[in-house]
């Protein structure tokens, strides 16, 4: 049975008290908090095994590889993937993004090709795709939204020409909460591609990159069922350590990418005339990794595994709908991001009151909310705001927490308007 106060216990920090308040941590969107389960893993890494991976004949360097490849076979399994090969360890979302930009951009984008992208991306998902396009003289597009913050699917059936060769689209947004139908999505996309193949005179793919970073916390993912190409996401959002991220991909593509980074680990052997390069996992994965990271968020993903994914849903959804409905009530305030279909992520603005003022006051009362443009400006724009005021519930939420949360908005318009 799920039991928030028990849930809470788990967590530490959720029990402090900021500037003479209890805490209300709805920042979950920008990072989510530790259980005790993930902070024991990695105290327990480096109390009993540390040591480095790979390579070491020593008893400590085998059980830290072992503890290191455990990790990756058990985020094999979260998302279904078909081999742990296809599982690299990255820095974060950012970083896998960039890896796949820098190391499939290379063989696979030449003058003219499109990559499509939308309008609700965080810049993670678009700065590295502009840099290629202005490399290569590859074209950028954009898949528009509507008022609710729904991508536009006509549109991007448009959009998709035979010089589409990259799909890179967000699973859910981060500021609108949107859950984007990115199996249908890539359902087009891999019916385009057939198309095309039928055609003579070009035989390629289009390869789909989904921005898992914010659906990962929230929802069952399924990388074989998706049938997507990469799947990236962090480990910080879904309960465990920073400085680790995952990129799955399909090994059809890891075979034929050349490494993003090289250095030790990435090679079979070494000459001055020239190096012949490892297989994936290791052949993306330079340098000494953030074992204990790795190891943290394994164990994060089995504590998230033993509430349940559709458990966590239920209760996040039940927030989501709950607060919603009270801050609606609200004299002044716009939900930003009002599509059918959205995660427990709810963004406002007041009219003629800046967020980060908001947010300010919120602080003062224990809130910890995100204000500004949380790495989406071109997704301002085109709501033509400064920015927002974002809650991000995670399932340690409480509804007593909406409520405080609430009566601080009330206040913060109250002192400001
Ligand atoms: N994409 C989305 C949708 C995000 O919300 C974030 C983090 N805010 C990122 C990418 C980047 O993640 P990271 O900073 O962990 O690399």
């Amino acid at each position: 049975m799920f039991n928030v106060e028990n849930i809470r216990n788990d967590f530490p920090i959720l029990s402090q008290k900021v500037n003479g308040k209890p805490l209300v941590y709805f920042d979950n969107g920008a990072t989510t908090q530790k259980p005790k389960q993930v902070i024991d893993a990695i105290v327990n890494h480096y109390q009993t095994i540390n040591s480095n991976i790979h390579r070491g004949v020593h008893t400590l360097s085998q059980q830290s590889t072992i503890a290191y490849e455990n990790a990756r076979t058990t985020v094999q399994k979260h998302i279904n993937a078909a081999n742990s090969n296809e599982i690299i360890f990255t820095k974060g979302t950012t970083d896998a993004i960039n890896l796949v930009a820098h190391s499939l951009g290379k063989i696979w984008i030449e003058e003219g090709d499109e990559i499509i992208i939308s309008e609700m991306e965080h810049h993670s998902n678009i700065l590295p795709w502009q840099i290629l396009c202005e490399e290569k003289d590859a074209v950028l597009k954009v898949i528009p939204i509507n008022d609710a913050g729904e991508l536009n699917i006509d549109v991007f059936k448009k959009l998709l020409g035979d010089k589409t060769k990259i799909v890179a689209i967000t699973h859910v947004s981060n500021t609108l909460g949107t859950i984007n139908p990115i199996l249908d999505i890539i359902g087009l996309v891999r019916k385009h591609s057939s198309l095309l193949r039928g055609e003579a005179g070009r035989g390629a793919d289009t390869v789909v990159i989904i921005d898992g970073a914010q659906a990962i916390p929230h929802m069952k993912v399924d990388v074989q069922e998706l049938d997507v190409d990469f799947y990236c996401f962090s480990g910080h959002k879904v309960y465990g350590p920073t400085g680790i991220g995952v990129l799955y991909g399909k090994e059809k593509w890891l075979n034929k990418m050349p490494p993003y980074q090289t250095g030790g680990g990435t090679i079979k052997t070494v000459a001055f005339e020239k190096t012949e390069y490892t297989d994936a996992p290791l052949k993306f994965e330079a340098g000494t990794p953030a074992i204990e990271a790795a190891i943290g968020l394994a164990s994060a993903l089995d504590y998230i595994n033993k509430i349940g994914l559709e458990t966590i849903a239920v209760h996040e959804q039940q927030l989501l709908e709950y607060a919603t409905k009270k801050i609606s009530a609200i004299p002044g305030l716009k939900i930003i991001g009002t599509a059918k279909e959205k995660a427990a992520v709810l963004s406002f603005s007041i009219e003629d009151i800046h967020p980060m003022d908001i947010g300010t006051i919120l602080d003062k009362l224990g809130v910890a909310a995100r204000t500004g443009h949380h790495c989406t400006q071109p997704l301002m724009e085109c709501y033509k705001i400064p920015g927002t005021v974002r809650a991000s519930f995670s399932f340690y939420n409480t509804k007593e927490e909406v409520d405080i949360f609430a009566a601080g908005i009330e206040k913060a318009i109250k002192m400001l308007g």
